[in-house]
């Protein structure tokens, strides 16, 4: 049983043995550090209708979607509760999400 979470970049998808409400992680196809959302997201944001969009609403990029729709009420997730159903593993910050790499905690390194 995995879960799968889209690239909010190009759209690719990971799949994980864990369900959470997003990853962050480096996308292995387009190469951009981002969120990808759990899919029960993206059929969410299909059923807006599109009156209810904005304009610039197909440029956007998911994860900017899906603030602008909990923003506006459009739908409802709850980012900051568990989620209702946990497996082990991976590592999760405050909000449980599991961050599998953020490349910008490396710019500020010194070589
Ligand atoms: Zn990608």
């Amino acid at each position: 049983m995995t879960e799968s979470y889209t690239c909010p970049q190009c759209g690719h998808t990971e799949d994980r043995p864990y369900r959470v409400r997003l990853i962050i992680l480096t996308c292995p196809v387009c190469d951009e550090n981002g969120q990808f959302l759990h899919t029960s997201f993206h059929s969410q944001l299909e059923a807006i209708p599109k009156d209810a969009r904005p304009s610039g609403w197909e440029e956007m990029a998911v994860d900017e979607q899906m603030q602008y729709a909990i923003r506006e009420g459009l739908i409802e997730i709850d980012l900051t509760g568990p989620m209702e159903e946990w497996t082990q593993g991976g590592n999760y910050d405050s909000n449980q999400n599991v961050i599998e790499s953020i490349q910008f905690l490396h710019v500020y390194k010194n070589s």
